[in-house]
């Protein structure tokens, strides 16, 4: 008998990690209102490089074929230097040949989390900002991204800092047949990340170091003349991508510290708001997407919300931490400059070339995890 079945529970906000919980917890039997300040699920344009650890839930909800159809196989990840020359190539496919390396919209990802999490009961609110928490719910999960108004409830305030970086993303259209891999462009003080994402549209992604900040959010116009003349030294395809760059967004990068206390025997952080993170290692939805998961199934394991509660943080919070950690290396490791990057970028072709399994195997903890049997382990 499920523990969940005909239980109350709230979340705030719905995003990737809000509806996914919303379809697990709802699938499960619970009663789920998910409460979204947005009138519409509107999504900014942008890609999202989604890897097997949180394919594996898609899969358990039953959304693989849905998602599968949505998405582009991804069977590379290629680092490149700044005039586009190979540095390393990472085979997903050698290590991992399940197709489960995938690209994707953000909005149609959203898109059918939110129909899978209606499909299975749950009933989605918008416009309904949450700016007290409900008083009157058993168990309010909060959802709401990297600026939650439910984390300081948990925690107290924290300030973020700025890392001295400012991010561009844009989404120009992709050249026929495009391959399904994810291209990163390494120059000093900066890289540029690339993707097409089917249906003929390609991501890109560009990362400066610059001490004058910028803010949090990401849905600040740019300007394009900005992000070409950031990147003008660069080769290879990327002067031919940002050509065909018209509409840009801007962000500053911060950093935030993963939440110490994530849950408090009624309340709950997933997503954004447990555990902001560089988008240096393409794991912030993916993540959420593992904690909807191990929420869900701590939750209906125990009858008890507390310790449920508890061991849901205690299987989340170090291998997010981990996470985040990882994300922080490569954001430094990216913008090498000197005879560091000289000596990096040498190394990391010897690897490449002689070893060719190594690297995708260094992140075999990332992307061989997995949430459903974890959480069965106990
Ligand atoms: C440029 C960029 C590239 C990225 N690339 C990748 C990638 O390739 N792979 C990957 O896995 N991740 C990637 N990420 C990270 C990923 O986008 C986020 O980690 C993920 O979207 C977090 O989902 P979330 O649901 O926790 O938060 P959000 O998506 O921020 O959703 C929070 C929701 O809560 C709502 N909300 C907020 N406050 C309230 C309130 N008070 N009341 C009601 N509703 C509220 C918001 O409107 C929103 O809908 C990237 C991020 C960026 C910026």
């Amino acid at each position: 008998m499920s523990a969940l079945r005909d239980r109350p529970i709230t979340i705030v906000g719905a995003g990737v990690a809000g509806l996914t919980a919303a379809c697990a917890l709802a699938r499960r039997g619970a009663r789920v209102t998910v409460l979204e300040r947005a009138g519409a699920l509107r999504e900014l344009g942008a890609g999202l490089q989604i890897s097997p650890n949180a394919v594996r839930v898609l899969d358990a909800l039953g959304l693989w074929p849905r998602f599968r159809d949505i998405s582009l196989r991804s069977d590379r990840v290629e680092l490149r230097d700044s005039a586009g020359r190979m540095v390393a190539r990472l085979d997903l496919d050698r290590q991992r040949p399940q197709d489960r390396f995938r690209l994707v919209h953000r909005a149609r990802l959203v898109a059918l989390l939110e129909a899978a999490a209606r499909e299975a009961g749950a009933r989605i609110e918008l416009g309904h900002e949450v700016t007290e928490p409900p008083r009157d719910c058993p168990l309010l999960i909060g959802a709401d991204g990297v600026k939650s108004r439910i984390r300081p409830l948990l925690n107290g305030s924290e300030a973020p800092f700025f890392t001295g970086q400012t991010a561009w993303r844009s989404l120009i259209p992709a050249e026929p047949g495009a391959a399904g891999a994810a291209q990163v462009f390494m120059g000093p003080g900066r890289h540029l990340v690339s993707y097409p994402l089917g249906r003929g549209l390609r991501n890109i992604v560009a990362v400066v170091e610059r001490p004058d900040w910028q803010d949090e959010g990401w849905s600040l116009p740019g300007d394009p003349a900005d992000l070409r003349a950031a990147f003008a030294r660069f080769g290879g395809p990327v002067p031919g991508w940002l050509a065909q760059v018209e509409n840009v967004g801007i962000w500053g990068l911060f950093r935030h510290p993963v939440a110490a206390h994530w849950q408090n025997g009624r309340m709950a952080l997933i997503g954004d708001a447990a555990h902001p993170t560089l988008p240096f290692l393409a794991q912030g939805a993916v993540m959420a997407i593992e904690d909807a998961w191990v929420l869900a199934a701590c939750l209906d394991a125990d009858p008890d919300q507390a310790a449920a509660l508890a061991r849901f943080q205690a299987l989340r919070r170090p291998r997010c931490q981990r996470i985040v950690e990882a994300a922080n290396a490569n954001a430094r490791n990216y913008h090498l400059r000197g005879p560091t990057r000289a000596v990096a970028h040498a190394g990391l072709r010897a690897v490449s070339r002689l070893a060719p399994g190594h690297l995708a195997e260094r992140f075999g903890w990332l992307y061989d995890y997995d949430p459903v049997t974890a959480t069965e382990a106990g």
